[in-house]
């Protein structure tokens, strides 16, 4: 399913707002005219949320055509896997936006494999982004690569589960994981803190790399470096989403209803959702940077060992994207060779022609 929507970001009441025209101070101008490419995948049993926060996070109906499955279809459910891609622009940026959801996850009674097809999906990725880089078009390379993964946690479920362990542990050395748990409006300001504790033990424990926020240049100033030591002690962030707008203080504002009050979305003091697109904005090209040079430097290196190329394995990245593309360069270079030949040669006969035509 492939969408096309310009939507708006620009909220200046939201303090602490970052929105996607800030992406430009980040990265070259030449990726500012190109546009920017992410894919974002979000994994989490049904019903923890996961549209709900990706439709409040990039403020667009990701899925107009969802159907929500009945309980007796999940049973024997396998994991599907759906990419939706929105184009986005804000004040002259352009993101092409890929979410990646995988509906299904978790839901049938033998969970034992359910990681599986999410596995295949990013290393096919990567095997596409393999071919297409010692293609001869590798300068138009479209980047699907997953290069974030929103892992959603369940607020009920007293730390993380055994299926949560495995898939991290499966997944941690394929793509960035951002563990978020879920409905974070369930629970009190304490159960989120002890929650947060308890997670992040757990992630320790069973040794789970989780995506590690760069820590600030020393020449960054003061304000950056306070919201990235902010951001960093977020993890996990606790989030809530929601689709509707509801009126607090003659502000519309997304949120939540309850009868004792509204748990506004984008308030900092109720959830962390602004830590979140903040973390997801700001940390853009270091998790294009990590998925490119760690993750598919992996795949890459795995996949040449076994096809044969265990030298080229154990070189810098850039000498192994120079060894695994040499022989087609050097292809391009004869043809090119040969190209410049024959335009010599017609340049040669037309100048004999006209010198005829003079002569006649
Ligand atoms: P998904 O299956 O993970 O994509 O979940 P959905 O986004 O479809 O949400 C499932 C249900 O949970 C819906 O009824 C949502 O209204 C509700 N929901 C979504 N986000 C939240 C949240 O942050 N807090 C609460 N309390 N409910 C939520």
């Amino acid at each position: 399913m492939a969408l096309s929507d310009k939507s708006n970001f620009t909220n200046p009441e939201t303090p602490g707002y970052v929105g996607f025209a800030n992406l430009p101070n980040q990265v070259h101008r030449k990726s500012v005219k190109k546009g920017f490419e992410f894919t974002l995948m979000v994994v989490g049993e049904s019903g923890l949320g996961k549209s709900t926060l990706v439709n409040s996070l990039f403020l667009t109906d990701l899925y107009p055509e969802r159907q929500i499955p009945s309980a007796a279809d999940k049973i024997d459910k396998t994991v599907s896997i759906d990419a939706s891609t929105v184009e986005i622009e804000e004040r002259g940026v352009r993101l092409r936006l890929t979410v990646v959801d995988t509906p299904g996850y978790g839901d049938a009674i033998n969970n034992q494999d359910c990681f599986k097809p999410i596995l295949k999906y990013i290393d096919d990725q990567y095997e596409k982004y393999l071919n297409d880089e010692s293609g001869l078009n590798r300068r138009h390379i479209v980047d699907n690569r997953v290069h974030c993964c929103f892992y959603f946690i369940s607020p009920t479920g007293h730390g993380l589960k055994p299926l949560d362990v495995e898939f991290m542990r499966a997944l941690h050395n394929k793509v960035n994981i951002v563990p978020v748990i879920a409905k974070s409006d369930t629970l009190t300001k304490r159960e989120i803190q002890m929650l947060k504790a308890k997670i992040m033990n757990e992630i320790d424990d069973n040794g789970i790399k989780v995506y590690h926020l760069p820590d600030s240049d020393s020449d960054e100033d003061e304000d950056f470096k306070e919201q990235n030591n902010s951001l960093k002690q977020s993890v996990p962030f606790a989030v809530c989403g929601s689709s509707q707008l509801i009126e607090v203080k003659g502000k519309k504002v997304r949120g939540r209803l309850y009868p004792w009050g509204v748990v506004e979305v984008e308030n900092p003091d109720h959830c962390d959702f602004i830590m979140l697109r903040s973390m997801l904005i700001t940390h853009m090209q270091d998790l294009q940077e990590v998925t490119h040079e760690v993750h598919y430097e992996n795949f890459r290196s795995e996949r040449l060992a076994k096809s044969g190329g265990g030298t080229a394995a154990v070189k810098t990245s850039a000498g192994k994207r120079k060894e695994s593309s040499s022989d087609k360069d050097q292809i391009l270079q004869q043809k090119e060779e040969e190209l410049r030949r024959m335009q010599e040669m017609v340049a040669q006969m037309q100048a004999q022609m006209a010198k005829k035509g003079q002569d006649v």
